[in-house]
C-alpha cells in the first residue's frame, strides 16, 4: 500500500555477531552498521577476551580483525576452530592492511570471508547474510543427517527384534518336521517333501543366526566357545547336517580329512561358517555338480577349503562379496534367495578365530573358499593389552 513501510522478518533477524577489533572508532561503526539491519551485536578489543568470551557466550558470526596487538586475528582464528563445534562459527576478516598475500593467509587460517577496511555497510551486510544463509542450511544439513542416523538405528533394531522373534516359531517347525519325519505316519513321498521343509527351515534359521551374529558382533565382537575337537568327527555331523539338502539338488558332496587332525576352536561358530560356504555351494553352481570339502593341517594351521564347480567370481569382486550386503549380479532376474550376510558372517567368524578366509579360482572351473585358522588358540602369548581377549 503506498506510504505505508512492510516489514519483512527476515530469517536472520536478531542473530548474534561479535566484533573483534582493537579500534574503538572501527567497533563503534560496525555496531551502527549491523544493529542498522537488526543483529544483535556484542563488541570486544583482543583475540584473547574474544576467546574467553567465547566459552559462555555463542555468537552466530564473528567480525575479526586482523592487526591487533598481542594476539593477532589469523592466530585467534587458528584457536577458535579447534574448539567444539568451532569449524561451524562463520568467520570474516577484516583488514586495513594493503598486502595482495594477506587475503590467501586469512583463507589458509580457516576463515570464511575477507574486507578491507573502509568497510561500506551494504557490502558488509550483503555478506554477513550470504553467510548466516550458509550457516543455517549447513545447520539443517546437520540436523537432517543426525535424524536420518536416529532412523537408520531404530531401522536396524526393529529389524533385529523381527528377526529374534522368527526363532522361536521357526524351532516350533523344525521340531514339528523332526517329529513328522520319525513316525511312519507319511509315506515316502511325503517324506521327501518333509526332508525339503526341514532343509529349508535349515537354511533360515543359519540365514536368521548369521543377522543376529552380525548385529551382535558388531557391538561387542563374536563371543567364541573354544575347545579342542578332532576335525574328522566334526565333518561328519556337518554332513549330516547338508546332505539331504545337496542330493534333492542332485549335487555331489565329497569329505576329505586326516582322522587324527584336531583344532581349538569353536565348533559351532566353525560350523555355521563352513555351512555357509557349502549353501553358496549348492546355490551357485548347476545341479549335477560336486563339491569336495578338505581339512588338512598346514604349518602351524589348519586349512580348510570349499571347492565347488560353480559360475566362480570375477577378480575384482573377490575381496568385496565378504562385505555385508554384497551380491554378485543384483537386480538380474535369476537372483538366487539370499541376504548378502553369508560371507560376511564367515569373515567375522574367521577374524574371531584369528584366521583368514579368502577365495580363489578352481580349475578348470568355480571357486575354491580357503579357510585358514591357527591349530592352537594362542591366547596366553598375546599382548595382554590388545583387546583381542573378548574372542
Ligand atoms: P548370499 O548368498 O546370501 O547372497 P553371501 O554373502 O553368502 O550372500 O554371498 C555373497 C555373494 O557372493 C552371493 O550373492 C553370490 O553372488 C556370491 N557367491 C558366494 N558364494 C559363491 C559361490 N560359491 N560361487 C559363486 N558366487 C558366489
Amino acid at each position: 500500500m503506498e506510504g505505508e513501510a512492510v516489514f519483512i522478518r527476515r530469517a536472520d533477524h536478531g542473530a548474534r555477531i561479535l566484533v573483534v577489533d582493537d579500534d574503538a572508532l572501527a567497533r563503534r561503526s560496525l555496531r551502527a552498521m549491523l544493529e542498522r539491519s537488526y543483529y544483535v551485536v556484542e563488541t570486544v578489543e583482543s583475540g584473547p577476551e574474544a576467546l574467553a568470551l567465547l566459552t559462555t557466550y555463542q555468537p552466530d558470526l564473528i567480525l575479526l580483525d586482523i592487526q591487533m596487538p598481542g594476539m593477532d586475528g589469523l592466530e585467534v582464528c587458528r584457536r577458535i576452530r579447534v574448539l567444539p563445534d568451532g569449524d561451524l562459527l562463520p568467520i570474516i576478516f577484516l583488514t586495513g592492511d594493503e598486502r595482495l598475500d594477506l587475503h590467501a593467509e586469512a583463507l589458509r587460517a580457516k576463515g570464511d570471508d575477507f574486507l578491507r577496511k573502509p568497510i561500506r555497510s551494504a557490502e558488509l551486510i550483503i555478506r554477513v547474510r550470504s553467510l548466516m544463509r550458509l550457516k543455517r542450511l549447513q545447520a539443517e544439513v546437520l540436523a537432517e543427517r543426525d535424524n536420518l542416523l536416529d532412523l537408520q538405528k531404530q531401522r536396524e533394531q526393529l529389524f533385529e527384534f523381527i528377526v529374534h522373534d522368527l526363532k522361536n516359531p521357526l524351532s516350533a517347525i523344525q521340531m514339528g518336521l523332526e517329529l513328522l519325519d520319525t513316525g511312519d505316519a507319511i509315506d515316502a513321498t511325503s517324506q521327501i517333501q518333509v526332508h525339503r521343509l526341514r532343509d529349508t527351515a535349515r537354511y533360515m534359521g543359519r540365514m536368521i543366526q548369521n543377522i543376529l551374529d552380525i548385529g551382535r558382533a558388531e557391538q561387542v565382537g563374536l563371543e567364541l566357545r573354544r575347545t579342542r575337537f578332532g576335525l574328522a568327527t566334526w565333518m561328519s555331523g556337518l554332513q549330516q547336517e547338508v546332505e539331504s539338502q545337496a542330493q534333492s539338488r542332485h549335487h555331489q558332496l565329497s569329505w576329505e580329512c586326516p582322522d587324527e587332525l584336531e583344532v581349538e576352536a569353536d565348533p559351532e561358530c566353525l560350523q555355521r561358517l563352513l555351512l555357509n560356504l557349502i549353501d553358496n555351494a549348492l546355490k551357485y553352481s548347476p545341479s549335477g555338480s560336486h563339491t569336495r570339502i578338505m581339512a588338512r593341517s598346514e604349518g602351524s594351521g589348519v586349512r580348510l577349503e570349499v571347492r565347488d564347480q560353480g559360475e566362480g567370481i570375477p577378480e575384482a569382486m573377490r575381496e568385496q562379496i565378504f562385505g555385508k550386503f554384497v551380491r554378485l549380479d543384483e537386480g538380474s532376474a535369476d537372483l538366487r534367495s539370499g541376504s548378502g550376510l553369508g560371507l560376511a558372517f564367515c569373515r567375522m567368524a574367521a577374524e574371531a578365530h584369528e584366521g583368514r578366509i579368502w577365495v580363489e579360482d578352481n580349475t578348470p572351473k568355480g571357486s575354491v573358499f580357503v579357510l585358514e585358522i591357527p591349530r592352537i588358540h594362542r591366547a596366553g602369548l598375546r599382548d595382554p593389552d590388545s583387546d583381542g581377549g573378548k574372542a
